[in-house]
């Protein structure tokens, strides 16, 4: 099958009993037991629910790999990965990455003496020479958030699997729409649902799909052990919302790509960042790695903090607010809200300044975005 179908179909067939075409919301904390030990393999919802059961097998499709596992949140789906560490373990990984990631590295896996070491994001090279005895694990962003920058996923692996490392990559930004790092070598993808999955702003969720048994029987044992589960009405949204994954992506990169052309051209605009441009540093490696280059446009503003401020507030279609990847268009800070908990000189050593803004271009009338952006920087 192909990805739209697989989008639509995959996990979910007419439901048996009563021949609904949508998969029900098994909303229920447990299961009759005919007899001691004798049931319909449902025993409690946190360990399984047949609606999470069909959310994990489409994800699983949609990367392209054997076993999915969903999570309460993305950042849920991390730590379960984590948990595959142990006290005195290492991670390598690259400096340009989720502030919410960098914050779980260092302000809880440090306290379990897990450390984490960043690498320049593209430079293949600092990967290896960063890693110890005790590496366990390479985790890669790509594209990352919020410079855009891409790591070349293959390279990575190749190194990585000559030291029996894993390498897990966030596949947030991108989407199995156009990027699918399995393929490129990656053991284990990890997503924040609430994003592009799912792609209407309505739920927190994340995912993880990878083809190891043994690494994917411990991320099942730890997702009922730790009970990260999403609820079986948020695992219904984020089925539902993939159904049009392939139609949004297409509509979020035709319109990115009018909003970066726009804006590179602006001259209250410093430096733009979107990877299908080609003057980003990392444009021949997008083509290669990924079949679109997604809906995240980040730019410097030429200006100072204060006139940010202003900028945003003049948006009227563009709405200040963390998160990305919903059918609405939204402006982040990166410095002041998702990036937040990152010191502010290791923010600045990256590019991350206080005049860096973060836009999920969403699949609104283009026109109506660019008019939007021109009236605000005006
Ligand atoms: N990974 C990336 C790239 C993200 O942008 C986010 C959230 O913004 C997360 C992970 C964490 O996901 P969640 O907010 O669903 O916990």
């Amino acid at each position: 099958m192909k990805f739209s179908t697989k989008a639509i179909h995959a996990g979910q067939e007419p439901d048996p009993s009563t021949g609904a075409i949508m998969t029900p919301i098994f909303q229920t904390a447990t299961y009759a037991q005919a007899g001691l030990g004798e049931h319909k393999g449902f025993e409690y919802s946190r360990t399984q629910n047949p609606t999470r059961n069909a959310l994990q097998e489409c994800m699983a499709a949609l990367e392209d790999g054997r076993y999915g596992l969903a999570f309460a949140s993305g950042m849920a789906a991390e730590t379960a990965i984590l948990s595959l560490l142990s006290a005195g373990d290492h991670i390598v990984s690259c400096d340009d990455l989720y502030g919410g990631s960098y914050r779980i590295f260092e302000r809880v896996m440090r306290r379990y003496n897990v450390e984490t070491t960043y690498v320049a994001t593209g430079n293949i090279a600092a990967y290896e020479q960063a890693i110890r005895p005790n590496t366990k694990m390479i985790w890669l962003e790509t594209p990352t958030n919020p410079l855009l920058r891409l790591v070349d996923i293959q390279a990575v692996a190749e190194i990585a699997h000559r030291h029996h490392l894993l390498v897990v990559v966030d596949n947030t930004f991108a989407s199995p729409y156009f990027q699918q790092p399995l393929k490129l070598g990656a053991d284990i993808v990890v997503h924040s649902t609430t994003k592009y999955l799912n792609g209407h702003s309505d739920v927190i969720g994340g995912a993880l799909v990878l083809n190891n048994e043994e690494v994917s029987q411990a991320l099942q044992f730890y997702q009922n052990a730790a009970g990260g589960v999403p609820s079986p009405f948020d695992a219904w949204l984020t089925l539902r919302g993939i159904k049009t994954l392939a139609v949004r992506m297409r509509q979020h990169e035709e319109n990115a790509m009018a909003v970066a052309k726009f804006l590179a051209e602006h001259p209250r605009v410093e430096k733009i960042y979107y990877p299908g441009l080609p003057a980003h540093p990392d444009y021949e490696l997008a083509k290669r790695q990924m079949s679109g280059f997604g809906g995240m446009v980040s730019f410097q503003f030429k200006g100072v903090y204060a006139d940010v401020d202003k900028v945003v507030r003049r948006l009227k279609v563009f709405t200040l607010a963390e998160s990305l990847g919903g059918v609405e268009s939204l402006i982040c800070h990166p410095a002041s809200m998702t990036h937040g908990s990152i010191p502010k000189d290791m923010r600045e050593s990256r590019g991350l300044t206080d005049t860096l803004l973060r836009l999920s271009v969403g699949i609104e009338d283009v026109d109506d975005l660019l008019a939007d952006l021109e009236q605000a920087l005006a």
